[in-house]
């Protein structure tokens, strides 16, 4: 009965006319047909009860398989069709595949929240992540989905995993949509096919610091972007190269590593999967986004946010010497939320800052998170809510 409903909704939103874009341009496609789930039968998996394989007070940042993910294809004529829930598993890809010769993909992170009274969740600002996709797959040459192909793909993935999402206050579903180049090509081009997926795991905190300040070090030889790069979108081809001085910082001790411009060596750009904020004299700066920084959905409403509560907030170029000046430091990010920094090091000289209860990036945490949670109104329009 759920599964045919869940497929009724399916259909009532695709068969009508699909809008995809393509190197930014709209197009419609024609009426798909759509197949049943792979997942038929597998109604009791739906439900919404205390998922009792989970230890929901010690979850962190590790996957966590989860039952369904969504997959839509896109084939040579361009178009995404034949959305659907598959049971959540390892998917067929030629050796050749484009994704996996030369790194034609793109990928996207945003969470779900359970309410904290009644039932349902909350997603937030899924729409930034679409359109995000979209500028991401025109620099890849892939075709992306539409916005509404995107957040539809989303919601279904939370509802047909709904077990997963763990009790308010505990974590969240961490939703992972990736764009792939799924067809095998020889030459340097793009794919002949490609794949939109969607899957999810229940998450709690990013760094094993939990929700105790992090410590970074200013890494000066590795550079994650350069001018005329792909630094300001999320294609996987960014992620595996600084995987060595992470780790690197890592078994110093370390959370993370802050990137520091490719040219002048002097100016900070992100950590790896966050941007970075200063605070000085309750002014807040945050480096500006010019193409190596990855625009971030949470630096974007953390800017938004500051402002409303009175803050002066420069997106501008943070220098090595604002970090030595700086009161209190904080990088934001999907899965790192608000995380506060204690010091960071650059050269062995290791700089400190304020943390705890007073700050400014507690503050915005605190405006954040209870908007993401539903604790508060949601006057900016930014949470959708599923059922
Ligand atoms: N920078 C990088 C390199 C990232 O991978 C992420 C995570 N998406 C961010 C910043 C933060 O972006 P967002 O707030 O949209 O999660």
């Amino acid at each position: 009965m759920m599964l045919r409903k869940l497929l009724n909704s399916v259909d009532s939103q695709f068969l009508n006319g699909l809008k995809l874009q393509i190197g930014g341009s709209s197009y419609l496609a024609s009426r798909s047909v759509f197949s049943l789930p792979e997942a038929v039968g597998l109604d009791s998996d739906r439900s919404d009860e205390e998922n009792g394989e989970m230890d929901w007070d010690n979850l962190g940042f590790a996957l966590t398989p989860t039952d369904y993910m969504y997959v839509m294809k896109c084939s040579r004529d361009g178009y995404f069709t034949h959305g659907k829930l598959n049971r959540y598993g390892n998917i067929e890809l030629s050796p050749s595949a484009g994704v996996l010769n030369y790194g034609q993909g793109l990928f996207e992170g945003l969470k779900a929240y359970r309410r904290a009274k009644g039932a349902g969740f909350l997603l937030f600002r899924p729409e930034e992540n679409a359109k995000r996709m979209q500028v991401g797959a025109e620099r890849m040459c892939m075709p992306a989905p539409s916005v509404d192909q995107f957040t539809h793909a989303v919601e279904q993935t939370v509802l047909a995993n709904k077990r997963w999402v763990p009790p308010s206050g505990k974590g969240s579903l961490y939703i992972r949509p990736l764009l792939i180049g799924s067809g095998a090509i020889l030459g340097l081009a793009p794919a002949p096919e490609y794949t939109f997926l969607v899957y999810a795991a229940p998450v709690g905190t990013y760094f094993k610091e939990g929700m105790a300040p992090i410590n970074l070090l200013i890494e000066r030889e590795t550079h994650r972007a350069t001018p005329g790069g792909t630094g300001g979108v999320k294609t996987i081809a960014n992620y595996a190269p600084v995987l060595q001085a992470q780790m690197r910082a890592k078994s110093k001790g370390f959370s993370d590593v802050l990137y520091l411009d490719s040219v002048n060596k002097r100016y900070l750009e992100e950590a790896s999967s966050c941007n970075l904020f200063i605070v000085k004299g309750g002014v807040i700066s945050t480096p500006y986004t010019n193409g190596t920084i990855l625009p971030g959905i949470t630096r974007k409403s953390i800017i938004e946010l500051a402002r409303n509560n009175g803050y002066q907030v420069s997106e501008r170029l943070v220098s090595i010497d604002d970090l030595r000046e700086a009161d209190e430091v904080f990088c934001t990010g999907t899965a790192v939320v608000v995380s506060p920094v204690s010091s960071i090091t650059y050269q062995g000289h290791r700089y400190r800052y304020r943390t705890g209860e007073e700050t400014v990036s507690k503050k915005l945490y605190e405006a954040l998170t209870s908007i993401q949670m539903g604790l508060v109104e949601d006057k900016l329009g930014w949470i959708v809510n599923i059922n």
